[in-house]
């Protein structure tokens, strides 16, 4: 990520985030303009045929922006590689629970550490690319990742990593590092076992103690 200090922009842009995510919050704002254009021209049609063509240019606009912004992407992701080194494709379809055997971080078998019934774990569960990138993902956590893989659906590649209730803070952390670009390294899984969330709930999950 990077976390370069830059000043506030003229317009208002705090540069907290990575020039992409800036970019796809344009993108989003863009959308709700044209949302915004859309409803005029359904209530004053009168004016719609002129209005039209400036819908279409926000349409435009929001369609360079995603090919640009895909540039940006590879080029952070890239840049990311050099500073914390490789990255593996690694989807997460958020934070829920699964029957995984352990929690990452403390080796837990139970969700509310207390020794009670075997039941379900906190859990990311990430789609990668191929059976032997999993493992190589797998390989990074000392404990609590498996590989969901299945020879009869073999495009449907999972990691899925536990955590017991305790440890929830630290998974949530490992989903918002990976979430943005869609990648894993063995840097995020360190990080996010040092995370530590702050009391005030003021911190917002990117505590680092090494960036
Ligand atoms: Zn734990």
């Amino acid at each position: 990520m990077d976390k370069k200090i830059r000043k506030d922009g003229i317009y208002g842009t705090v540069f907290d985030k990575p020039v992409s995510v800036l970019i796809e919050n344009i993108r989003n704002d863009m959308t709700v303009l044209r949302g915004r254009l859309s409803d005029i021209n359904h209530e004053y049609t009168g004016w719609a045929d002129r209005l039209k063509s400036v819908e279409g240019l926000l349409t435009c606009g929001i369609i360079s922006l995603h090919s640009i912004n895909d540039e940006i992407i590879k080029f952070e992701i890239k840049s990311d590689d050099i500073e914390f080194g490789k990255s593996i494709k690694f989807q997460p379809r958020g934070v829920g629970l699964d029957s995984v055997d352990y929690c990452y971080l403390c080796g837990s078998k139970h969700r509310d550490n207390e020794n009670k019934q075997k039941d379900y774990m906190n859990n990311i569960a990430a789609f990668v690319e191929t059976k032997e990138l999993g493992e190589e993902i797998v390989g990074w956590f000392i404990k609590g990742a498996r590989l969901d893989y299945r020879p009869s659906e073999p495009n449907w590649i999972q990691v899925k990593i536990g955590s017991c209730d305790k440890h929830l803070p630290n998974l949530k952390n490992l989903f918002d590092r990976t979430r943005v670009y869609g990648v894993i390294r063995e840097h995020d899984i360190k990080q996010s076992i040092l995370f530590e969330e702050k009391v005030d709930g003021i911190d917002n999950g990117q505590t680092d103690k090494s960036e």
